[in-house]
């Protein structure tokens, strides 16, 4: 007789079928998710907040509606952890910074109610670079997070403890945020599925901003169908966020139908020259993954991305401009506060700018002043405008031959923590093959395709164009079908 899977080891798919069917009680579900948190988290730091009280009260809720047979959302009791950078109406707000410290939100992010109109069970808020700035989450003012797979490793950034809490299975399912990366590039060095939507298709109303025109919120999983799964629920049209497009004109599919079904006549779009960069053993992993395409009827085609290698000057004059305009209002005189216990909507005094913000996010709000100033406008942002159209028509292009294009996430594994940390410059070239993606506006996810001779997770990108979500989660799932990488388990997981 075999084993039975241990709860936590489930896909979130699984468990909630199984929730469902009333095999398994949310209760125990959640219970083993908040033993693990209990376990692991101390040396991990995946979470800044846990929610045990809260979440066993939604579990047994699901538990009891379940029993009674009446129907229960799509996430009926599944345990899933939220970046904390999405605004709750329970528990603290942070975005990693001590400015926000103390912050209880007086509304919820539309993503968050979402998930709860979904029957989910938000477990914590997950640790990250301060104001979502940075790519190992190193920048956080609140908390190490460590990688899972070797704790002398960063996990990424900056949804870095979202990607942590999911490789050690401290959650079913996590949400994340990616501005240049922040979801894909954690989920490929902790060694899980993480999809950046295109820009619009899921609201922002309630994502605490860092550059208005590039963050999108996104599943951060075990599995490409748990991330379609989650995306069912977080997208589509919202009135509280103008840039969230009208379904009228771009429909919301049904993420799961079709996702086990081959797509036929298959193109993939390689950019060699571009995706050299990348160290030996990523190259290697990217090109075997390619591989098994073609040998499963893909067509490979060659394109040229020719403004590709500008994209990170232009995002870190993009973002910082908007990070600059954004963190405005954290003036150091005034911000809305709900006290903790009470309803009432107070005005208190936030921490000056000074002993606040840690020293990243005073680098980019001075880059971002500065360039956007008058004498400097023309010179950086206007450029960088202009650098962003070219790669926007380089993807519009290249898309014209091919339904997707593969490369890597990142040109290498999880670097070391303090390798990068204080050479702010290293940090940022590190996202060339992120970034791109943001400014073109266009989805993009990352798959487990490998692991490198240290034992590190390797992960495969796959972009489409705009609204593709459908097709793109399809092609993602034809790779993990064929492959086992996502089976594997950090040693931190056990
Ligand atoms: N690493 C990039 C930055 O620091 C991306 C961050 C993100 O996507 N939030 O800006």
């Amino acid at each position: 007789m075999t084993r039975p899977m241990p709860v936590h080891d489930l896909t979130a798919m699984e468990l909630r079928a199984r929730i469902a069917a009333g095999q398994i009680s949310s209760v125990e579900a959640t219970r083993a998710v908040l033993g693990r948190i209990d376990r692991l988290n101390p040396a991990v730091g995946a979470y800044l907040s846990v929610f045990p009280e809260q979440a066993l009260e939604a579990a047994r809720g699901v538990d009891r509606r379940i029993a009674a047979g009446e129907s229960v959302g799509p996430l009926a009791g599944v345990p899933i952890a939220i970046k904390d950078v999405m605004c709750t109406r329970f528990g603290a707000t942070t975005c990693g910074s001590r400015i926000l410290q103390g912050f209880h939100s007086p509304y919820e992010a539309t993503v968050v109610r979402k998930l709860l109109e979904a029957d989910a069970v938000i477990v914590g808020k997950t640790n990250m670079d301060e104001f979502a700035m940075g790519s190992s989450t190193e920048n956080s003012a609140l908390g190490k997070t460590v990688n899972p797979w070797d704790p002398a490793r960063v996990p990424g950034g900056s949804s870095g403890g979202s990607a942590a809490a999911m490789a050690a299975r401290m959650c079913s399912a996590a949400l994340g945020s990616d501005t240049g990366g922040s979801i894909r590039q954690p989920a490929s060095f902790c060694g899980v599925v993480g999809l950046k939507p295109t820009y619009g298709r899921v609201s922002r109303y309630g994502l605490v901003a860092y550059g208005s025109s590039l963050d999108q919120i996104g599943p951060v999983t075990a599995t490409v169908t748990d991330a379609a799964l989650l995306l069912n629920v977080i997208a589509g049209h919202d009135p509280a966020d103008s840039t969230s497009v009208d379904e009228q004109v771009t429909p919301v599919s049904d993420y799961l139908a079709g996702l086990e079904e081959p797509v036929r006549d298959l193109k993939i779009g390689v950019a060699s020259a571009f995706n050299a960069g990348a160290e030996p053993a990523v190259r290697k992993a990217i090109e075997e993954a390619v591989e098994g395409y073609r040998a499963a009827g893909a067509e490979i085609v060659e394109i040229d991305m020719p403004h590709l290698d500008y994209a990170i000057a232009a995002y870190y004059v993009i973002a910082t401009a908007e990070a600059s305009s954004n963190l405005a209002r954290y003036d150091g005189v005034h911000c809305g506060y709900r006290s903790e216990n009470a309803n009432d909507y107070v005005e208190v005094y936030t921490k000056s700018r000074e002993e606040g913000f840690g020293k990243e996010v005073k680098r980019r709000i001075m880059l971002g002043t500065y360039a956007l100033s008058s004498g400097y406008y023309d010179a950086y942002y206007l450029k960088a405008l202009k650098v962003r159209n070219l790669i926007r028509s380089d993807f519009v292009r290249a898309f014209q031959q091919c339904d997707c294009i593969m490369m890597p996430v990142s040109p290498t594994t999880a670097f070391r923590s303090g390798e990068k940390v204080d050479d702010p410059l290293k940090m940022y070239l590190a996202d060339i093959y992120t970034v791109g993606v943001n400014l073109a506006g266009i989805p993009g996810i990352s798959v487990p395709c490998g692991f490198d001779e240290a034992g590190l997770p390797i992960g495969l990108q796959i972009v489409s164009p705009a609204f593709t979500e459908a097709k793109l989660l399809q092609i993602a799932r034809m790779h993990e079908a064929r492959t086992d990488w996502h089976a594997r388990r950090p040693p931190a997981a056990g």
